[in-house]
């Protein structure tokens, strides 16, 4: 036979354990802040920017296409490291459905 008082202990445990094991799975889906090389594009004829994620082969001066708006020299004009929040399709997908739907009381008794 547990005593009681083993019984208290026994529970505590298990929802330290619990606790932890939840707290542990929270943490680790946390980090949604991702650092990216960004390449910022600049056109040297108009001044036209865009930025793109970094390719290998990337330089500072770098001719790396047409201007879309010009056709001039599409040149890299920087090269950065940004933290980028978390990807947006993967925290729509965790959108909590609404289980809030009235219950009908049929009222058989
Ligand atoms: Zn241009």
């Amino acid at each position: 036979m547990l005593d009681p008082m083993t019984i208290v202990i026994l529970a505590v445990l298990a929802f330290i354990i619990t606790y932890m094991a939840v707290s542990a799975m929270k943490s680790r889906q946390e980090p949604l802040k991702k650092k990216v090389i960004v390449t910022q594009l600049k056109c040297s004829n108009c001044g036209y920017g865009e930025r793109r994620e970094f390719r290998e082969g990337d330089y500072v001066g770098k001719e790396v296409g047409e201007c879309p708006k010009c056709g001039g020299k599409l040149l890299v004009e920087a090269i950065y490291l940004e933290e980028v929040e978390g990807i947006p399709e993967l925290r729509s997908a965790v959108s909590v459905p609404k289980s809030s739907q009235p219950q009908k009381n049929t009222g058989r008794y």
